[in-house]
């Protein structure tokens, strides 16, 4: 069997083990891992780009590519409803690389560290044939903010961010050559993570994740750990007019895009119906108790089936 065969779930699925050290209390299997005691919690996460698979330097200046390293780990930390700290940077890059591309990976890691108020405070340093960055970083969360995917219950309202879709959309330009839409192309270039959002909502909500692999798998990961299933409302799931025209050019579906594409970096979360009226977002579905996972649309239930962004079955 190859690691293909099961894919980056799958993978997962068979390292995650139950933790005996009972300062971890929460490993393998969320957005970040969280370990501590009940009054000084630390949350910590790793993400790694690489060259071919997540970037090419044709598509990314340097700058760019060091401030999605460290978006996308932003991303997981306010998942958690935490506050990201500090970082360690390991790179691999091969001989021939322009120390220049290397002083544009840093400072656009340092643009993105100074916005979030992040410290880089250590790493490592390889070489390879092609670039690879990966990140560790640290959070700090405090007890009743803290948000889990195990969290939601049957009756919760399940809402996003903001509009979903642009990361897959961006990718599509790029990989087809098209020129133009460029508030797609920079959507996929430069996203953000939602930091200020997730700690605004984090005291309110049953439970987060963000969305790195599409709608559909996140909300999955969230029903899995919960023990509960879904509804997800097709025609509430926002996508912007912008993107909704990149697909039809492309002939590809919009709402493929915002389901199973990746890369927006928005929040999913549940709620409480008591604790709607606390929080923003576009409401996109309910968390129910029988364990499936449907698309309501035209009056119509369907099951969805599970095909998000898997990284090792497919590449950019
Ligand atoms: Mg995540």
């Amino acid at each position: 069997m190859k690691v293909k065969d099961i894919g980056e779930f799958g993978l997962i699925d068979r390292i995650t083990k139950r933790s005996k050290d009972k300062k971890i209390l929460v490993g393998i299997g969320d957005d970040a891992a969280i370990y501590g005691t009940e009054k000084d919690f630390q949350v910590l996460t790793t993400d790694c780009l690489v060259e071919g698979d997540h970037f090419r330097r044709d598509w990314f200046n340097s700058t760019q590519i060091g401030m999605k390293a460290i978006e996308i780990n932003v991303s997981d930390i306010a998942a958690m409803g935490a506050l990201p700290k500090y970082i360690l940077v390991s790179m691999a890059l091969p001989k021939d690389l322009d120390v220049e591309f290397v002083d544009g990976l840093y400072e656009g890691m340092w643009k993105t560290c100074d916005k979030y108020g992040i410290e880089i405070i250590g790493g490592n340093m390889t070489h390879s044939e092609k670039i690879l960055i990966s990140i560790t970083l640290t959070g700090e969360v405090d007890n009743k903010n803290l948000c889990l995917r195990s969290g939601a219950k049957p009756g919760d309202y399940i809402l996003v961010s903001g509009h979903l879709g642009n990361g897959r959309a961006g990718l599509r330009l790029f990989q087809k050559g098209i020129k133009g839409f460029e508030k797609v192309r920079k959507y996929y270039l430069e996203p953000n993570a939602q930091l200020k959002t997730a700690l605004k909502i984090s005291p309110f909500i049953n439970s987060m994740i963000d969305v790195s692999d599409g709608l559909a798998p996140e909300i999955s990961h969230i029903c899995k750990q919960s023990k509960c299933g879904a509804m997800i409302y097709k025609d509430k799931i926002p996508i912007s007019e912008e993107v909704r025209t990149v697909a039809t050019k492309l002939g590809d579906n919009e709402f493929d895009y915002a389901l199973f594409g990746g890369e927006d970096f928005e929040l999913v979360y549940t709620v409480s119906k008591e604790n709607i009226d606390k929080v923003n977002g576009f409401l996109v579905g309910e968390i129910i108790k029988n364990k499936k996972i449907s698309l309501f649309f035209n009056g119509e239930e369907k099951a969805i089936e599970e095909k998000g962004y898997d990284h090792f079955s497919r590449g950019i």
